[in-house]
């Protein structure tokens, strides 16, 4: 069993190297409830998060994650103590500490940026991580770190950028510095700006064609009436066209 978990491991972090840029030390966004869940079934998470991912490992939290424990009071007071030895990354609510789910998934951002693993218990973090192309979620299951299969959102990001229909994010890395390089950026934001603005501006052209056609609603039986004898003289023309197709063949035969 301990093979096969490994392997499994060693199959997923691969596919997350190679798909979505994630490079060693690891980045490890973890939660209170992890570390809960790790205190109770004995697990050393510095110990065996590095062997389980046979690679460097940086075990970080956030500050809205420690104040959450803090406020759960004693019986995460354990919880608190392991949490509390982790590197502490900056989040966007200092001064008002949000939920720490709430926090976790703003750290992952839309695109998993900084190639955070989250390791989390949590259920709102896992549903809302699985949205978020890129995520690396472990949890803890039968005394033991499982690192969660690639996420359906993941798998279809992935083959979409195979497909060509999106860029990858290393790709767009390069292409944003290059812009910086070229001091491109900037510019272009401008114009994208601007560009939606024209948009939101302009009349929808359905709705004008709309009112066009209201204005003329009493003569549609002549209308018709015109369109048959339009038909009829078509009809006459082409009875003369296939007469003439009746004495081409013979001189095609000829
Ligand atoms: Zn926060």
């Amino acid at each position: 069993m301990k093979i096969k978990r490994q392997k499994q491991a060693k199959k997923t972090i691969s596919f997350y190297k190679y798909n979505f840029s994630f490079r060693e030390p690891f980045q490890i966004l973890i939660d209170g409830t992890f570390c809960q869940a790790a205190l109770k079934n004995k697990i050393q998470i510095k110990e065996q998060m590095p062997k389980y991912l046979m690679g460097e490992v940086q075990l970080c939290t956030t500050n809205c994650a420690l104040k959450e424990l803090e406020t759960l009071g004693k019986q995460l007071y354990g919880a608190k103590i392991i949490l509390q030895r982790f590197q502490v990354r900056k989040c966007p609510h200092f001064k008002n500490p949000v939920p720490a789910s709430e926090c976790l998934l703003s750290m992952l951002e839309d695109t998993n940026p900084h190639h955070y693993f989250v390791a989390t218990q949590d259920h709102a973090v896992t549903t809302g991580l699985k949205k978020i192309p890129g995520v690396p979620l472990l949890y803890i299951i039968l005394n033991t770190i499982v690192l969660d299969k690639p996420s359906q959102t993941s798998l279809d990001h992935v083959q979409a950028v195979q497909l060509g229909e999106l860029v990858s994010p290393a790709q767009q890395q390069s292409i944003r510095s290059l812009k910086e390089e070229q001091g491109i950026s900037l510019k272009d934001g401008e114009r994208r700006g601007k560009k939606r603005k024209r948009k939101q501006s302009n009349p929808n052209p359905l709705s004008c064609l709309k009112k066009k056609k209201k204005g003329v609603p009493t003569p549609p039986l002549k209308k018709t009436e015109q369109g048959e004898k339009r038909k009829r003289s078509r009809h006459k023309k082409r009875k003369t066209e296939g007469g003439d197709n009746m004495s081409a063949p013979t001189v095609t035969n000829t």
